[in-house]
């Protein structure tokens, strides 16, 4: 459906959530998969091992987004392996909520490091490649909370305004090596982290769709691979958000 076959995609914090059903999109896609996630992940391996029983080729990346050494070296690592980089999926991603004037100064490096800098470490990688190679797609997963901002997540809000700023520069430096650099912006997702979400909580989230409705992971998933495939060729530096109207 998406013309992916035999395209080589790496997405990081594929252990689970979003991360895990983008992976397995992309793999349903026939795409050859790098999963990467934190060493000692044992999600992640499972993913390997489901992915690689239907017949995906499928390669555990055991690596911190945060490292950036690491990133050359893990790009560089898939592409011997799987035989090529074609699309990267920068997902990873973390949060420590509080109100601004009671955050540590912990909770702000730990988000802004995963969240904004792993993107960066793992964007120049790829950047590297895909110029040499004249093809790529990047997609960034950021949030509507980098769009509108949100009580509590000063620092998680910061970070993924960053992701949207950064994805545009990266589409303005890549286009003319024919690489496509886009984001998508959730809203609420049905995780696994959603199970410790207090229903009054998710409701509230619920109403504030014009849909009704709060997003499964396969929602961001398909527009994820729509954006990596040649029907979003003339897409870049745009910005999608996939929220059912939570923020319009
Ligand atoms: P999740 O916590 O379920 O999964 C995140 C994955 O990232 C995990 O597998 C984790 O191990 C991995 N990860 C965390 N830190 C890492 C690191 N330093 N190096 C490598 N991997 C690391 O999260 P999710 O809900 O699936 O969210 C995925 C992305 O979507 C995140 O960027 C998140 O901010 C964004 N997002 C989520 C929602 C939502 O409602 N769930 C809404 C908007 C945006």
């Amino acid at each position: 459906m998406y013309g992916l076959e035999g395209k080589v995609a790496v997405v990081t914090g594929a252990g689970r959530g979003i991360g895990a059903a983008i992976a397995r999109e992309l793999a349903q896609a026939k795409c050859a998969l790098a999963v990467l996630d934190r060493p000692g992940d044992e999600a992640s391996a499972q993913l390997v091992q489901e992915l690689g029983a239907v017949g995906t080729k499928a390669l555990l990346v055991a690596a911190d987004v945060r490292d950036f050494a690491r990133a050359e070296a893990a790009l560089a690592e898939i592409h011997e392996t799987l035989g090529g980089l074609d699309i990267l999926v920068c997902n990873a991603g973390i949060t420590r909520d509080g109100a601004s004037w009671k955050m540590p100064e912990a909770a702000w490096d730990a988000v802004l490091d995963v969240n904004l800098k792993g993107v960066f470490n793992y964007n120049r990688a790829a950047a590297a490649v895909f110029k040499a190679q004249g093809s790529g797609k990047i997609v960034n997963i950021s949030s509507i909370n980098g769009l509108r901002g949100k009580f509590g997540q000063v620092n998680y809000a910061a970070s993924k305004g960053g992701v949207i700023a950064l994805t545009k520069t990266m589409a303005r430096e890549l286009g003319k090596f024919s690489v496509n650099v886009n984001s998508v912006a959730p809203g609420m997702v049905l995780t696994e982290m959603a199970e410790e979400i207090p229903e009054a909580f998710l409701e509230k989230a619920r109403a504030e769709t014009v849909l009704g409705r709060l997003a499964e992971p396969v929602d961001v998933a398909r527009v994820v691979a729509f954006l990596c495939s040649e029907l979003a060729r003339h897409i870049t530096g745009e910005v999608i958000r996939v929220d059912g109207g939570q923020y319009i």
